[in-house]
């Protein structure tokens, strides 16, 4: 559907999952499960539809939980004493939009959303999607990366970032739109209406970054060591937003220093700086085992060792320069400005 029609669609049908702000995120990633548990958030009503059949999961009926387990290509749905097999679910408000659920692995995490839930087995596991409000995504990940410390200014210049990211890099996966690691954007709970990532969230809503009008998909770094990457440097490509490489005066003055040791072997492999290559031995040997790109290297006589500066790959803003210059009066504007020189800030809200 084209975004005209989708919004229109939005308009005329009143239902979430229709609305060109919504994105549609594949969560608990991280996790290969297949058996889950959905719950009404307290004083909340969740519909659960299964093909024909609907139930209503709410706490004052005294049946809140529905509890969902992977039967070959499809799901095994229960609900109080009623078992049914379906390919697929559905969990929406009475309305027909946005609930608040929750959802539980056994034995491993529990997580509160707000959205539709879309629930299908994948490959022998449960791969569950919720179709969320643009801004709600927004709140949860500026949320999920942020320390509890980090200055307003700051949260508003992630906001407008994640948001930015979100409006121009659908189609990085096939059946939603994002998942929610590292891989697209870290995204857990939402967050509470008062808390300062749902302000940043809230005070910045619509703004987007855009480069010769069009959206950037505006990436963002733990830590630079002194200057931000081009995605060319490591390797990358970039087909609207080219970046441009920014000095950090924060990071110049204390960047962020690691030593690591790798095998001769690995350290050919990472010869070449690139980010795909400090990737690859990043899920061999652990997310953290080469911290940058950003690295002089040497050998003694157990291996190589790696110096390096800096955390991520290094392009876009840097959430260490971006604290630093809110902490010195700078507003998420200048910090954008800095981060993602020549690009202009534009309402992108429908709403
Ligand atoms: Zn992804
Ligand atoms: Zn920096």
């Amino acid at each position: 559907m084209s975004k005209r029609l989708r919004l229109l669609a939005c308009v005329l049908l009143a239902t979430h999952a229709a609305c060109a702000q919504d994105v549609s995120i594949r969560v608990l990633g991280l996790f290969r499960f297949r058996q889950i548990t959905l719950q009404a958030a307290p004083a909340q009503a969740v519909i659960v539809h299964a093909g024909p059949k609907s139930f209503v999961l709410e706490r004052s009926s005294g049946q809140h939980i529905a509890e969902i387990t992977v039967a070959g290509d499809d799901l095994i749905l229960t609900v109080g004493d009623q078992s049914i097999r379906t390919s697929s679910l559905r969990a929406s408000s009475r309305s027909n939009g946005v609930a608040d659920f929750v959802l539980n692995i056994p034995g491993k995490i529990t997580r509160r959303y707000r959205g539709v839930l879309e629930l299908k087995a994948a490959a022998g596991v449960l791969a569950p999607v919720v179709q969320m409000d643009l801004e709600t995504a927004v709140a949860s990940v500026v949320q999920a990366e942020s320390a509890p410390d980090t200055p307003l200014e700051t949260l508003k210049a992630q906001a407008v970032a994640t948001r930015s990211y979100f409006t121009a890099a659908r189609g990085r996966h096939h059946n939603f739109d994002f998942c929610d690691t590292t891989h697209c954007q870290f995204l857990r709970e939402p967050p509470p209406p008062e808390s300062n990532a749902s302000r940043a969230a809230l005070a910045t809503r619509g703004l987007v970054l855009v480069y010769r009008d069009e959206a950037v998909a505006a990436m963002f770094t733990r830590s630079c060591g002194g200057r931000t990457r081009t995605p060319q440097e490591v390797g990358l490509s970039s087909h609207t937003y080219p970046y441009f490489a920014a000095v950090c005066d924060y990071c110049l003055r204390h960047p962020s220093r690691w030593v690591r040791r790798v095998s001769p072997a690995e350290a050919v492999e990472l010869r070449d700086r690139g980010e795909a290559s400090r990737l690859a031995v990043d899920r061999r040997l652990g997310w953290d085992a080469v911290p940058s790109n950003n690295f002089t290297a040497h050998s003694d006589s157990h291996g190589v060792v790696l110096e390096g500066r800096g955390e991520g790959h290094g392009i876009g803003l840097c959430q260490a320069g971006a604290r630093a210059m809110a902490k010195s009066g700078g507003s998420f504007r200048e910090i954008l400005d800095h981060y993602y020189p020549n690009t202009t800030l534009v309402n992108r809200s429908t709403k």
